[in-house]
């Protein structure tokens, strides 16, 4: 695996690939490898010739008061999991490369509503720096494909929504989200839980199955399911953000005819924020 923390170095590692009309595949992530971002690489792989992963923690999507500074960089132990995943190259960044200006005023890409609610409703500007982060990738790899997980519904949406806004000319494919046995969605942010809120932190899923199962059910009023979710929840110690059934596609409030919802939820565990979604087909 070639290993580039410069984006010139990444480009010239790729284009005798591009120059061929070779595929290459994206997958951006933050570091801090799971086995949740190695299916990732395992799609891409089935999908192009070339797989590119990049890691950076981008300080742009992350508010005055989160983690950024805290967020786990395990840099040596990502390459090792890459280079036996059959990675060709890993652009692993800083922000001086990626910010050369300075975050302060550097150019960002929006994209309105989507990032504004749900998520994006407790952490202003957050979807802003994703999308913004995620043009730049984009344009310093040129992929012909990007795969993003569906942990991170409302990323892979507003994701989609840019690319197609833009005309960016590469298809984004997402993955479902790998869990562990007792049903936590993989993620960085599960090392920050002390072992009392591990055990508990599965109950998240498990309200987001009720919720679903009540639905598939033939369950019609939405508002009594998300009030459920969230008494749960806070039964089982949580503080909710959120809890919410919407529209698939674009994460509208469901009308009483739309075929594809997901129920999302965002809640807090102590000092940890978790996030977890579900499909849901109404009966
Ligand atoms: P992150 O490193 O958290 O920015 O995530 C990088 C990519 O991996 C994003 O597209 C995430 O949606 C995806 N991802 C993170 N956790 C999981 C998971 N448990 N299952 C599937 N994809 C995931």
């Amino acid at each position: 695996m070639l290993k580039h923390s410069s984006i010139a170095g990444t480009r010239a590692a790729l284009l005798d690939w591009r120059r061929r009309g070779e595929r290459i595949a994206l997958v951006p992530t933050m570091g801090n490898l799971h086995a949740g971002h190695l299916h990732l690489v395992e799609r891409a792989r089935q999908v192009a010739q070339h797989v590119a992963v990049s890691i950076f923690v981008n300080p742009t999507q992350f508010g005055p008061n989160e983690d950024y500074a805290a967020y786990p960089r395990t840099l040596e132990a990502d390459e090792a999991r890459l280079t036996e995943a059959g990675v060709d190259v890993l652009f692993a960044s800083t922000a001086d490369e990626m910010y050369p200006g300075g975050t302060e005023g550097s150019a960002r890409v929006e994209v309105p509503r989507l990032s504004d609610i749900l998520c994006g409703a407790f952490r202003p500007g957050h979807f802003t720096g994703v999308a913004t982060v995620v043009a730049k990738l984009f344009n310093i790899v040129q992929p012909d494909v990007a795969v993003f997980g569906e942990k991170d519904y409302q990323q892979l949406l507003v994701v989609r929504r840019m690319v197609l806004d833009l005309a960016m000319p590469i298809e984004v494919l997402s993955v479902p989200t790998v869990r562990e046995p007792d049903g936590l969605a993989m993620s960085s942010r599960n090392g920050y839980l002390s072992a009392e809120e591990r055990r508990r932190a599965s109950l998240l899923y498990q309200a987001l199955r009720e919720a679903k199962v009540r639905i598939e059910g033939g369950v019609r009023d939405y508002a009594s399911v998300e009030a459920g979710g969230l008494s749960r929840l806070r039964a089982a110690g949580f503080r909710p953000d959120y809890f919410s059934v919407r529209r698939a596609n674009d994460l509208a409030a469901p009308a009483p005819d739309d075929a594809e919802l997901v129920v999302l939820a965002a809640a807090w565990l102590g000092s940890t924020r978790l996030i977890d979604n579900l499909p849901v087909r109404p009966a």
